[in-house]
């Protein structure tokens, strides 16, 4: 989400006639855009923050700072750092062309950050980096509340995104020459909810965009597992757009820990949903969130994630340790899991979930698999691309195969990547 701002705020500065650059020394205007579901990637940003702080030649520059922390610290922000020019918050990228105009009449300091999303971005101003994937934004906010989780705080309730207005996007993608757009919400299968007049749900999204021509791919990310629905395991199962992949974030395998998060489901009910999913959708692969270490996780109950794990087989899982935030109910616990077990736990669901992915890498071995190619690895050797499963995939090739759809047989595998030769 946080990238799909970017790109949307890079347009809006490209339209201002504003260029990127990669020295920063050179900038006139540095923006943060900024993540807070984690303590570290806060404190990287204020420690960098503080660092432009202390040279009077970047003090001088117009210095941003977006997103979540936006909306987190609000004016604190400018407390701390007096340098600092301007604050927009999640819900307020639309006025960042307004804030910088105030700047150049006055260079008076701006803070923007409504709790709530309100007006619709226009989309098509993003500057997109990729030019065969794009991301396209259908709900914004969340309204779940995990008990760990900053996101309802700074992104506020959800908004659904009109069901015209997105598929209009998608197929101006597709005809610009996109094969793969990834929906994005911090729950997308909430989509339509916060608003029962328009009666439209995710699924119905899915069923318009399988029938644009030309859409080779469909993802989307996040979904809840609360809101996996039947009708959308059997979207996934008979939809040729969308891909058989399917982000299903678990975050703990014991059901006392469950709830404590407030996942409103139980270690049961999940696997039972995956069951359900693996016989509408038998071809499908599945990745996770997980966090180890949340208040009063005891030794066995991490063993329940670590299990679940190992039964599920994941694809591809994001694996967290836990660290309070600021406003979360869970933040108010006693943070009580020592830190190196936190590290340890860590360690191990990782190697597990390395082992499982390596496992299933090679039973890929001798398949042929959809490749969307992209690129050229960085040595100029191979084309590089990713299969529908999410894997990424290497192979010799000519440049123009990049940014088509490729049948690859595969052969062998190394680290976390696929290699093959285009199938005959
Ligand atoms: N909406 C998505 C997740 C968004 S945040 C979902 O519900 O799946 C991405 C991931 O960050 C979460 O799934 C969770 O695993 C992790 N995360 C969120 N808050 C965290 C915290 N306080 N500590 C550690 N990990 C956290
Ligand atoms: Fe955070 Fe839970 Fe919402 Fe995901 S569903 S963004 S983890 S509150």
């Amino acid at each position: 989400m946080n990238e799909l701002d970017s790109e949307v705020m890079m347009g809006i500065l490209e339209k201002r006639g504003l260029k990127q650059i990669q020295d920063e020394k050179e900038a006139d205007l540095l923006i943060f855009n900024t993540c807070s579901i984690r303590d570290l990637a806060e404190r990287k940003v204020m420690g960098k923050l503080g660092q432009l702080g202390r040279s009077a030649k970047m003090r001088e520059r117009v210095i941003g700072v977006t997103g979540c922390m936006a909306n987190a610290k609000k004016e604190t922000l400018l407390r701390k750092l007096p340098h600092i020019d301007f604050v927009l918050g999640t819900n307020n990228i639309h006025d960042l062309d307004c804030v910088l105009n105030e700047i150049q009449e006055s260079r008076q300091q701006s803070v923007r950050t409504e709790d709530q999303f309100s007006q619709e971005l226009d989309y098509t101003v993003a500057k997109r980096l990729d030019k065969y994937k794009a991301y396209v934004s259908i709900i914004r906010g969340c309204d779940k509340y995990c008990t760990y989780c900053v996101v309802p705080y700074t992104r506020g309730k959800e908004v659904s995104r009109g069901l015209d207005s997105i598929v209009d996007e998608c197929r101006q993608l597709v005809n610009k020459g996109y094969k793969e757009i990834t929906l994005l919400g911090q729950n997308v299968n909430s989509y339509g909810k916060d608003q029962p007049e328009w009666q439209v749900r995710f699924c119905d999204l899915l069923y318009q965009l399988d029938k644009i021509a030309g859409l080779g791919r469909v993802r989307f990310l996040t979904s809840h597992p609360v809101d996996i629905t039947k009708e959308l395991m059997q979207a996934i199962g008979t939809l040729d757009s969308l891909c058989e992949h399917v982000h299903f974030p678990l975050q703990a395998g014991s059901s006392r820990i469950l709830k404590k998060m407030h996942r409103i489901y139980t270690k049961e009910q999940y696997f039972e949903k995956v069951a359900m999913l693996r016989e509408y959708a038998p071809n499908v692969t599945l990745g996770t969130d997980m966090i180890v270490g949340f208040p009063t996780e005891t030794e066995e109950e991490f063993m329940e994630t670590y299990r679940a794990m190992e039964e599920i087989e994941y694809g591809n899982a994001f694996l967290y340790t836990y660290s309070p935030r600021q406003n979360t109910p869970a933040k108010r616990w006693l943070d009580d899991v020592p830190h190196e077990v936190k590290q340890d736990r860590h360690k191990r669901l990782l190697a597990l979930h390395n082992r499982i992915a390596g496992k299933l890498m090679q039973q890929m071995l001798g398949t042929k698999v959809e490749v969307l190619v992209e690129r050229r690895s960085k040595d100029q050797k191979y084309l590089k691309g990713v299969t529908r499963c999410w894997r990424n995939v290497i192979f010799e090739g000519p440049d123009h195969l990049i940014g088509t759809l490729v049948t690859i047989e595969l052969h062998s595998y190394s680290h976390h990547t696929l290699i093959g030769k285009v199938a005959v």
